[in-house]
């Protein structure tokens, strides 16, 4: 029977209907799933990332048991070191001394029971989260214009809106099955969509209008928008008398600035035409939905860009009506929950500040001796604290800070400096958990057992399909048994995740009286049973058990006043501007299949084709201005590090600016991380860190030699040797991408390392100039293989070795062929456009040559874009660019 959950990746949280397959038949684990056409969020659709969470639910490379200091350990040994050292820490330097770091991928529950520990009963508000780092500058806005950190909008309004502004968001690839929605809409209704975003992403190709802006002048932008609105009387004046304060005010602070469209445009590098296009198009269309996303919320101004954007809303009554809503799209599938239960270090639990009411409330209800006085140590603050000793001992659950952080090789010190370190997680090799003390075996997706909230407020169950594997346990239990271990076994007594979420709904109820929005008080008291059925609802929770899709509909908000509060900041640029030494600006984010740090999706071969490593996006200007082509390698340095990837020439880059994703880590490409680039400015307010704006300069990296591996194993180069290199998971095998500035000496140390001695039943070829060719079968099967070329050698093509993993035997002529690289007649498809469907390049193109002209047309010549949709943005721009080419041949 199909078991209903969620998908653990980004915050559009689809529903998930999947079925654990007979494992004996399929080996240790398998899944069939599908998109669950129930859930409202998406309607069965699933984007590539969910369609492959089959692939990720293996057990291989997981963490089953707790270890202290590397070595295998009991539960109890575990609990008892955590509790004591956290209990002796507090004791010896006060509570402000521990800190957990957690995540937008724990459950609700697990979120609530953390929290309640550390702010209840440690005494300090030492908790955030790595969604501090996705959409803090969002909840700050919320709190200051609405009172409360309150998404006023619900998908719904994407399938009403007569237009889309999509602020930084490049939905196409982040929020992929949202962005089916919209693509229905247009084709129904002719929707329309507006891009404010420097890049042309997948997503502004498809749009009516892309603004590519300056980086970082998103307000200037959006300021010059709402007086734009002012002047001409395109404002809702009924609506501000009644439901808006500050509005006067906010337009004299407007009127600091020249607000002419001629100097917005000039500020923000945009054509005069094209800013007046975008506020003509939002003047005139009362259905505006603007998401907005991290391009506004990674920044030093990300408050003051996501209180821009409400403005415009606030100034033209879009808000609270169908179709019209500023919405602000979280990146993680629980970056909602985490804040509904105090998940940042700022807020207390159930949507309270830190008010000596909320305190005494909070301390009533759980019988709590000790509630945080103060807000916390937000996520950067977080990890300097612990660098310069304030913090002594912390607690990682679900997260690779050592990656994820801005200046992440400050933020390895501050994990080797800090005297205990606890990290739970699913796998014992991150970046992070190398620094662990104690290492903690949690649930991974497809064991968990609790609720996660998405985006529009909705409030799904995660379900178990498979029972715990080894010692792994829920993150909320684990929390509850140190609590119990520290001496407060009463208050985290809980039998299961139901009730933790019961205590978690009567909070949100406990002494409200309509005074917060949060409001899950028909669900306080939960039964197991009932809970199980839990389906997929809105929060406010109404009395009869109903959702609320939309808020603020009677121009209420949550302010004492019940105004929304219009706030106008000036724009300020980024924290660090480009100088002669370090003259682009790097920008960072994500790839289409991939999530984060590659922990789950670098699982699924199949996530891997589309962007199988990390590359730098340089437009070809630039590119021939440093010298560099398409495919070279090149350095990219800022004050903070460097990187080393290949260059993408491509025009979707602004001249002066450089992309470079942000998933890649020690484990797949160490030379790649993006984050070791970044500078940890943060915004003031929010403590969100600008990581879409880095000053830093580009080379080439002059290899003296490149070369590649494929192995039936994950393995890389050893240590010692600086190459650069990048593992790429294949259905197979390991490939092995590396380069190296050294001699002859240091291709020979790798070849040993991956090769070993040659034996008899090797193949192998060396020449003259140090190239390298070998190839390893055993028992008939190809095990290893190793290319080199040394100089301006060539090497062969990757896709027919790989291919040759899949044989069971090697026929005489794959043998044959083997140090070769290829065989006559195989032909090389290219790079991977559907991953749903492993449609390449190539053969998309026979099909646009044979006359698949439109859309549909290819997909169904093809089978691509079928079945997740994620490449068709991509498919469009190809059928766009042969039927350019066809012109030009006319
Ligand atoms: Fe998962 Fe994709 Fe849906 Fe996001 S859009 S929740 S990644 S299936």
């Amino acid at each position: 029977m199909e078991t209903k959950t969620t998908c653990p990746y980004c915050g559009t949280g689809c529903g998930v209907a999947a079925q654990a397959v007979d494992a004996k038949a399929v080996g240790e684990r398998a899944l069939a799933l599908r998109g669950d056409p129930d859930h409202p969020a998406n309607a069965g659709r699933l984007c590539s990332k969910g369609t492959a969470l089959a692939s990720t639910v293996s057990l291989e490379g997981r963490l089953l048991h707790p270890t202290i200091s590397g070595r295998r350990a009991s539960w109890k040994a575990a609990i008892q070191r955590v509790a004591s050292r956290f209990s002796e820490t507090i004791a010896r330097h006060g509570p402000d001394s521990v800190a957990f770091y957690v995540s937008g991928q724990l459950l609700t529950e697990d979120y609530y029971v953390a929290n309640k520990l550390m702010k209840g009963f440690l005494g300090s508000a030492n908790i955030d989260t790595n969604s501090r780092l996705c959409m803090a500058s969002a909840v700050a806005a919320h709190r200051q214009a609405f009172g409360a950190d309150l998404v006023p909008g619900a998908y719904e309004d994407l399938d009403l809106a007569d237009l889309v502004v999509l602020a930084g968001h490049n939905a196409a690839w982040t929020h992929p099955v949202l962005f089916r929605r919209m693509e229905a809409a247009r084709r129904a209704r002719g929707q329309g969509w507006i891009v404010i975003d420097p890049r042309r992403t997948e997503t502004a190709e498809g749009a009516d209008l892309h603004l590519a802006l300056k980086p970082q002048t998103d307000v200037r932008l959006w300021n010059g928008l709402l007086a734009w609105l002012a002047e001409r009387g395109a404002l809702d004046r009924g609506f501000i008398a009644r439901s808006v304060s500050g509005f006067e005010a906010a337009l004299a602070e407007l009127g600091r600035d020249d607000q002419s469209i001629g100097a917005v445009a000039r500020d923000c590098d945009l054509p005069v035409h094209d800013v007046e296009a975008f506020y003509r198009r939002f003047a005139a269309t009362d259905r505006t939905v603007t998401l907005f996303s991290q391009g506004a919320n990674q920044s030093a101004q990300g408050v003051a860009k996501g209180l821009a954007i409400l403005n415009a809303h606030l100034a033209t009554g879009r808000i609270g009506r169908p179709g019209a809503a500023p919405f602000s799209i979280t990146g993680q599938p629980n970056a909602m929950g985490g804040r509904e239960v105090g998940g940042l270090a700022n807020t207390l639990a159930a949507h309270m500040d830190f008010t000596p009411e909320a305190r005494d409330r909070l301390a009533r209800f759980w019988s709590a001796p000790n509630v945080a006085e103060r807000p916390g140590l937000k996520a950067v603050d977080l990890f300097e604290a612990m660098h310069d000793g304030r913090v002594r001992a912390v607690w990682i659950m679900a997260t690779n800070p050592a990656v994820s952080l801005p200046n992440a090789a400050r933020v390895r010190e501050a994990l080797q400096r800090c005297p205990f370190v606890v990290v739970s997680d699913i796998v014992p090799d991150t970046d992070t958990a190398a620094f662990a003390d104690v290492l903690l075996p949690a649930l991974a997706w497809g064991e968990k057992d609790g609720t996660v909230t998405n985006s529009e407020r909705r409030i799904s169950r995660q379900r178990p399909l498979f029972p715990a594997p080894g010692e792994a346990r829920a993150d909320w239990r684990i929390v509850a048994d140190v609590a119990t271990a520290m001496g407060h076994g009463d208050a985290f007594a809980w039998r299961g995740p139901a009730e933790v979420f019961s205590e978690h709904a009567r909070l949100t109820a406990f002494e409200n009286r309509g005074s917060r929005l949060l409001d899950l008080g028909p669900l306080a008291g939960i039964t197991r049973p009932a809970y199980d059925a839990l389906t997929p609802v809105q929060w406010p929770v109404r009395a009869d058990g109903g959702g609320t899709a939309r808020l603020f509909e009677d121009g209420r908000f949550a302010t004492p006043d019940g105004r929304a509060r219009m706030l106008v900041h000036r724009p300020t640029g980024p924290a660090r501007a480009t100088s002669p030494a370090f003259p682009f600006a790097l920008n960072t984010g994500r790839v289409r299949d991939h999530w984060h740090t590659l922990t789950r999706t670098g699982l699924a071969p199949e996530l891997c084709r589309h962007a199988p490593e990390p590359v730098i996006d340089i437009h070809p200007e630039d590119a021939a201005a440093q010298g560099l082509k398409a495919g070279q390698l090149a350095r990219l340095i800022t004050p903070l590090g460097e990187a080393v990837a290949p260059v993408r020439l491509t025009a979707a880059q602004r001249l002066g600016e450089l992309f470079l994703p942000m998933h890649w880590t020690a484990a797949f490409a160490p030379a790649g991380r993006s984050n070791g680039l970044i500078a940890p400015d943060t915004d003031p307010v929010s403590g969100q860190p600008e990581l879409k704006h880095a000053p830093a300069r580009i080379s080439a990296y002059r290899e003296t030699w490149r070369g590649f591996a494929l192995t039936r194993t994950p393995d890389a180069p050893p240590r010692g040797l600086g190459l650069v290199w990048r593992r790429i998971p294949q259905a197979d095998c390991h490939l092995l991408e590396f380069a190296g500035r050294g001699d002859a000496d240091e291709r020979a140390a790798l070849v040993l390392a991956l090769m070993g001695p040659v034996r008899a039943d090797d193949l192998a070829m060396t020449d003259a100039a140090g190239s390298v060719r070998r190839a390893a079968v055993r028992d008939g099967r190809l095990e290893r293989a190793l290319f080199i070329a040394a100089g301006t050698a060539r090497l062969p093509q990757r896709e027919w070795l790989v291919e040759r993993f899949a044989d069971a035997q090697l026929d005489p002529a794959g043998r044959a062929f083997l140090l070769a690289g290829f065989a006559p007649g195989f032909a090389d498809l290219g790079a991977v456009v559907c991953a749903c469907r492993n449609v390449r390049e190539r053969t998309l193109e026979a099909a646009l040559a044979a006359g698949a002209a439109s859309l549909d047309a290819l997909c169904e010549a093809t089978g691509a874009g079928v079945t997740c949709g994620s490449c068709r943005p991509e498919l469009a721009r190809l059928i766009g660019a042969a039927a350019e080419e066809t012109r030009h041949a006319a």
